[in-house]
């Protein structure tokens, strides 16, 4: 199986921790070349010196940026392409926060909807043309099981996950013939700041300790755990490899069994 990545150039996005970063480290022991992308450059500088370098001509780099800022975000990514086009983008950024649907005020979806739905869609348009040059495209688009069955007290997260998922099926039938392939990727509960902030707020709405409604969060999983950000990132870098060329427009989850549907 052909997971090697050497000469190619990944963008990975919400790079600075969780599963954005794991998904940096993986792609760079896969052998690309890697550029970070978050809004706090200590964290990125750290995490380019730690990443795993395979080849002596293997280089990484990071991107300062904020996804809910359009504009700024498409002169940076505008100016790395320039330089350097890119064959893997992972889109990725934080969630949305936690809360129920009935409430939800406008600014909420039209941020939500700024920092995923137009972020991805900036990011993609700028890179999909040296993409086409090379023959050679992966976007992948870490979204959310909630894409497959929506998650309770999650009502603007999940509307904005929705909106990511039909426009990624769509990019992936228009791109198919170019050799780029259009995947995302959907995580159940994984250990990452994230998942610390819904099991925190749910167990404050729910009046009972953070460790035991961690517990009855695990006890709904069939695996009965939350997963390791690296077993995110596995699935991921495996759909940017070459070995995953005929795999496009899916939905991934990565949730140790917890979604009911098909
Ligand atoms: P996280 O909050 O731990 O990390 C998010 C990353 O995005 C960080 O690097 C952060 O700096 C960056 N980021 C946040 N806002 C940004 C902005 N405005 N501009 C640029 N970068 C920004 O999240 P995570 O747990 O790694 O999750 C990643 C994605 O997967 C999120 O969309 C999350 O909702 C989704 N998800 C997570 C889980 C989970 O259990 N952790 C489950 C399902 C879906």
């Amino acid at each position: 199986m052909d997971l090697d990545l050497t000469g190619r150039h990944a963008l990975v996005c919400g790079a600075s921790q969780g599963i954005g970063r794991a998904c940096a480290i993986e792609l760079a022991q896969l052998g690309a070349n890697v550029t970070a992308l978050a809004r706090r450059a200590d964290v990125l500088q750290q995490l380019v010196e730690a990443l795993p370098r395979t080849h002596a001509a293997q280089t990484h780099a990071f991107l300062v940026a904020d996804s809910g800022d359009t504009d700024g975000l498409r002169a940076v990514v505008q100016r790395l392409v320039d330089a350097r086009p890119v064959h893997i983008l992972v889109n990725n950024s934080g969630g949305p926060p936690p809360g129920p649907a009935h409430g939800a005020q406008v600014e909420a979806f039209l941020d939500a909807y700024r920092k995923h739905l137009v972020a991805n869609h900036v990011r993609a348009e700028i890179v999909i043309p040296g993409m086409q040059a090379a023959g050679y495209g992966r976007i992948v688009n870490i979204i959310s099981t909630s894409v497959k069955e929506p998650l309770a007290g999650l009502g603007v997260s999940n509307t904005t996950r929705w909106a990511v998922a039909s426009w990624a099926k769509t990019l992936a039938g228009e791109l198919a013939p170019f050799g780029i392939t259009v995947n995302n990727v959907l995580p159940g509960s994984t250990n990452t700041p994230r998942i610390q902030q819904i099991v925190t707020t749910r167990a404050q709405k729910s009046g009972v300790e953070i460790d035991a409604m961690q517990r009855e969060m695990e006890s709904e999983i069939p695996i009965r755990r939350f997963a390791d950000p690296s077993e995110i990132a596995a699935a991921v870098a495996f759909l940017c490899s070459p070995a995953a060329g005929y795999i496009t427009g899916i939905n991934v989850p990565v949730d140790g069994g917890r979604t009911h549907s098909l």
